[in-house]
């Protein structure tokens, strides 16, 4: 694609503010931007105008259908398509869309995930639009993003709880920066994701059942390269994928979503996709279409775009880093240290909210990246350990503790620091925010919240960080709103929230040893492993206390949602297990036992010609082959035997905890024996293409 081309295709599919700007009437496209920014009422009659001019520019753009666009917790996006036809009178048919349906959608969602908030006889939840994410144009097809409930208004999604999120960060926020003088519009969540995947030949993926039924290999020998000459990392991309690059940017940008920067990642075959940063609920709606177009794109180049956390053992697995900010409607940002001494009061401010949000909701922020794929990730010494802590950079962790102690900083004055007098020491954007092994780092104007998975639905995250923070400023505001000496009590406050919370602070190294001892003994910090460890913890009650005030959740919403999540993760398992099952009975037993066969077979042939050959490869390796395909049967039926107790627990969380407490581990322990064969065995007896092959195919 030509350069020049870039500003006329970009957002070219999108009913953005420019179109709506320039095809609504004035009257309708005021009333809409107030719905927009304010969350103000839709009046009907804006709704009906909006849909009219919707509807001419879709079809004007070629497109034909139209459909309610929607995030139920299946963690994919869903979507039924109805035409825009309508019969007319003279027999023939006319493109009709009214206000009704775009506001409104009555999928048959019977089969989404509803935890038991909604009957299966009560099929229809309904969608509803969601007007602050733009429509778009996709194969042809109008793409209204909508919010999903039930009709006792329970959310079945991930969008209308991070609606919620933000609108509860919204009215604390304002709070604050009302207290220092400051009216705006709203406060609003930004997020940039940046994502990681992976690149393998469609050939290859095709003749891995394991890839095909799992998303990741469940088998594998090492190849002799890995990821061991870090030669792949930010290395010359291939010409296949700068293709597939090229392809997808371009798609990207029809779709208004800013994707900015791509370059190669640790593992072979791996690379990262990074968007300039939008608010929180377009950056889902875009990552989630993302997503879905490398996909996509990626099939059209003959390759498959796995975003599994960890397709491979033995190198790195994909992550997601969520860039997260606050800013207000004229563009502050609310994390970035200013200029005058106020400023930086109340970025201090906002900064201790964040630090008092991730101390005590660690368990939430946990629990929001939890799945069977991202557990093999955390603690694994290539993502984020499983334990929470927040990286603020020696600079600003100096500042913090001269605050705290009332000691003169270290700077040019040399003086104590005086909230709303003083102006903060400048401190240069840490270098050492290279530290890649914090959970959530502080980047200079910005948290960076590294623990996701690269399949994950940044919406999870995103609900639970906007939720804590707006109760950390909650409590602020309840304080400073009726204090009579503001700066003394705001400078009181971020003083005791520092020494409150300093246990959360971390700039060290995450992956060793002493920081796990540390973390949990010494300064009590949680370390939920796994999904079964972590998601309960959904249903603390300082948790549901919390997502309830802000009216984030409903109990039954959390309820539902916790064993949704649990239900995930065990499904997910099971089907790993049984496709391992599958595998070994159909595959790799028949294979190993036909070359033991032919090994037998020369063995005794070569026996049979002289009396001096002694055979010892042949025999050697069929001895151990032999060997193994014992042990293989018998890991083999006590998986088999695992998988089937599990249909033994009528609870989702004992369930769970046998997953990880038994069927996991048969499934590593399995592995191990097959992996060991496929080292004795010629590449030609074996079913399937090995790691080399998978890693390293695409040129
Ligand atoms: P790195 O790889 O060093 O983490 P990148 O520049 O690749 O940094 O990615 C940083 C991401 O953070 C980008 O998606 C960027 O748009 C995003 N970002 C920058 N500023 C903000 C902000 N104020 N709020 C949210 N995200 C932001
Ligand atoms: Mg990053």
């Amino acid at each position: 694609m030509k350069q020049q081309n870039v500003p006329e295709i970009y957002g070219s599919m999108v009913f953005d503010d420019r179109v709506m700007r320039a095809r609504l009437s004035a009257k309708v496209y005021q009333s809409l931007r107030k719905t927009i920014d304010e969350n103000a009422k839709l009046e009907e009659d804006v709704a009906e105008a909006v849909a009219c001019e919707m509807r001419d520019w879709a079809v004007e753009k070629g497109a034909t259908h139209f459909t309610h666009w929607f995030q139920p917790l299946t963690g994919v996006t869903a979507e039924k398509h109805d035409s825009f036809i309508a019969p007319s009178p003279d027999g023939g048919v006319i493109m009709d869309f009214s206000g009704k349906e775009l506001i409104k959608g009555e999928p048959d969602a019977s089969s989404f995930p509803s935890g038991g908030l909604r009957a299966t006889f009560e099929a229809r939840g309904y969608t509803a639009w969601d007007p602050t994410s733009y429509a778009f144009i996709k194969d042809h097809t109008l793409c209204i993003p909508t919010a999903f409930c039930s009709y006792s208004g329970d959310a079945l999604d991930k969008k209308t709880p991070l609606l919620r999120s933000m609108q509860a960060l919204n009215r604390q926020a304002k709070r604050i920066l009302k207290l220092f003088g400051t009216e705006v519009k709203y406060v609003r969540t930004s997020v940039g994701p940046e994502q990681e995947y992976f690149l393998i030949d469609k050939e290859m993926f095709e003749k891995r059942p394991d890839l095909v039924y799992t998303g990741r290999t469940l088998f594998g020998a090492m190849p002799p390269k890995g990821q061991e000459l870090d030669d792949h990392y930010f290395g010359v991309i291939k010409p296949r994928v700068t293709a597939f690059m090229e392809d997808l940017n371009e798609e990207l940008w029809k779709l208004g979503i800013l994707a900015k920067t791509e370059h190669n990642e640790v593992a072979p075959a791996q690379h990262e996709l990074a968007p300039i940063f939008s608010t929180t609920n377009v950056a889902t709606d875009n990552n989630q279409l993302a997503m879905e177009i490398m996909q996509k794109v990626a099939r059209k180049h003959n390759m498959v775009c796995l975003l599994h956390e960890k397709p491979f053992a033995g190198v790195n697995g994909s992550g997601k880093h969520n860039n997260w900010s606050m800013a207000t409607d004229n563009g502050t940002n609310l994390l970035s240290p200013g200029e005058t001494p106020y400023e930086n009061a109340q970025f201090l401010l906002f900064l201790c909210a964040v630090i008092q949000a991730v101390d005590d909701y660690q368990d939430l922020l946990r629990l929001s990246v939890a799945t069977a794929g991202n557990d093999h990730r955390l603690g694994a010494n290539e993502a984020p350990p499983a334990i929470i802590s927040v990286f603020l950079g020696d600079e600003l962790s100096a500042i913090l503790d001269a605050i705290k102690n009332d000691t003169p900083y270290e700077g040019k004055e040399k003086e104590v620091l005086k909230l709303g007098v003083h102006v903060l020491p400048r401190f240069s954007k840490d270098t050492t925010d290279r530290n890649r092994t914090s959970p959530f780092a502080f980047t200079g104007n910005k948290f960076e919240f590294r623990s996701l998975g690269s399949s994950n639905s940044i919406a999870c995250c995103n609900i639970m960080l906007n939720a804590a923070v707006a109760e950390s400023l909650k409590q602020f505001a309840d304080k400073l709103e009726g204090a009579a000496d503001f700066e003394g009590t705001m400078h009181e406050l971020i003083k005791e929230t520092i020494k409150k919370h300093e246990r959360i602070l971390f700039n060290g190294n995450g992956y060793a040893e002493e920081w796990v001892k540390e973390a949990t003994e010494v300064r009590g910090l949680l370390n939920l492993k796994t999904t079964a460890d972590a998601m309960p913890h959904l249903l603390d009650k300082k948790n549901m206390d919390m997502l309830m005030v802000h009216k984030v959740f409903t109990e039954t919403e959390l309820q539902s949602r916790c064993e949704i999540m649990l239900e995930n993760y065990c499904k997910t398992v099971n089907i790993e297990g049984h496709t391992m099952v599958d595998m070994v009975r159909k595959n790799y037993l028949p294979s190993i036992e036909g070359y033991l066969c032919r090994l037998a077979k020369t063995i005794s042939l070569m026996k049979s010609v002289s009396d001096n050959v002694k055979c010892n490869y042949e025999v050697s390796t069929m001895e151990r082959l032999s060997e193994l395909t014992d042990y293989i049967l018998e890991r083999v039926r006590d998986l088999e035997k695992a998988l089937e107790d599990l249909g033994g627990f009528d609870d989702i969380i004992k369930t769970s905890e046998a997953i990880r407490d038994d069927v996991l581990p048969k499934m590593e322990h399995l592995r191990k024996h097959v992996d060991e064969a496929e080292m004795l065995m010629p590449e030609s007896c074996w079913p399937f293409p090995s790691y080399g092959k998978l890693l390293f195919s695409v040129y």
